[in-house]
């Protein structure tokens, strides 16, 4: 089995109490079953607190308490479970964010996830072009399988061509994928207010989207820091083509997203690039139903 990650992939540490937007606030924590068992048998006063905060729903999870704080979220808002306990405490969804991981036959991608302060400013701190770093051995060679990755390797040297503008890039990424032309960002506005969302600042930020957009300035961000999330929205999707077929709608996505957040960057310059990247991934990229609402939209 290859299992393959970015090269930046290592260096990701979760800020914990300097996080302004905790992953321990917001989110419903689920359980898994290892988990859950272990915390079931866990003697002393740990173990009669893990249990009397835990919904025995379907799946369980941990009852969030006021602002929908996870209960073992302390005041500096820190983990009280690693802090009495360790990381082997952790249930296996807060072990794991803000990693995601997509599988195809022999081989699993690991990355970081945008909806995480420090994975976001990791990202769009890098100046070098991402490579990606494999280990262990392919056990599974797979023709249509490595006929996709040959494609994403294809979009990755497109989109890290640093001859090209950003959009010369977009551009062609669309033609090499056959991609659909997403148009401006502003004109999505309704389709993003349909789609599930968390927070009435994004609501009101893609409302001005859909008033301002068109007369944005362009922001004064480098091509690195697009290049950049155009990097990463193509490692974290493209490979689900792999489930429908569709590599035009993932290099859609991508390129949507990226004139999406050029856009909203125009609109809001006092807003850090890496904070409107966390943003826009909580809001859409966390959530599969509206990626699938999008994806939908971008086939062609
Ligand atoms: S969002 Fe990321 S940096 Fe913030 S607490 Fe969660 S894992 Fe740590």
């Amino acid at each position: 089995m290859l299992t393959v990650y970015p090269d930046y992939y290592p260096a990701f540490r979760c800020i914990a109490g300097d996080c302004r937007h905790s992953c321990c606030i917001g989110w419903e924590i689920d359980i898994d079953e290892e988990s859950l068992a272990k915390y079931k048998a866990m003697p002393g006063p740990l173990g009669e607190r893990l249990r009397s905060n835990i919904s025995a729903g379907d799946p369980p999870h941990f009852v969030l308490g006021e602002g929908e704080r996870c209960p073992f979220l302390n005041r500096c808002n820190l983990c009280d479970l690693i802090l009495e306990g360790g990381e082997a405490l952790l249930c296996q969804i807060c072990g794991d964010h803000p990693r995601f991981r997509n599988f195809l036959p022999g081989r699993t991608e690991i990355g970081l996830g945008l909806c995480c302060e420090g994975a976001a400013a990791l990202i769009l701190s890098r100046t070098e072009p991402v490579t990606l770093v494999a280990e262990g051995t392919d056990d599974a060679p797979d023709r249509e399988r490595d006929a996709l990755l040959d494609l994403r390797q294809q979009a990755f040297a497109v989109a890290q061509d640093r001859t090209l503008s950003m959009d010369a890039r977009c551009d062609r990424l669309l033609r090499l994928c056959h991609g659909c032309e997403p148009g401006h960002p502003a004109d999505w506005a309704d389709v993003l207010l349909e789609l599930e969302r968390l927070d009435d600042t994004w609501t009101a930020m893609v409302e001005k989207l859909a008033r301002e957009g068109k007369t944005a300035p362009i922001p004064a961000v480098t091509d690195v820091e697009w290049e950049q999330l155009l990097v990463y929205f193509l490692y974290r999707h493209f490979l689900t083509a792999w489930e429908d077929g569709d590599v035009g709608s993932k290099a859609g996505f991508a390129v949507f997203s990226l004139r999406l957040l050029r856009c909203l960057k125009g609109l809001y310059p006092q807003i850090e690039l890496a904070e409107l990247a966390r943003m826009y991934s909580a809001e859409v990229e966390y959530s599969t139903e509206n990626l699938d609402v999008l994806f939908e939209e971008l086939m062609i």
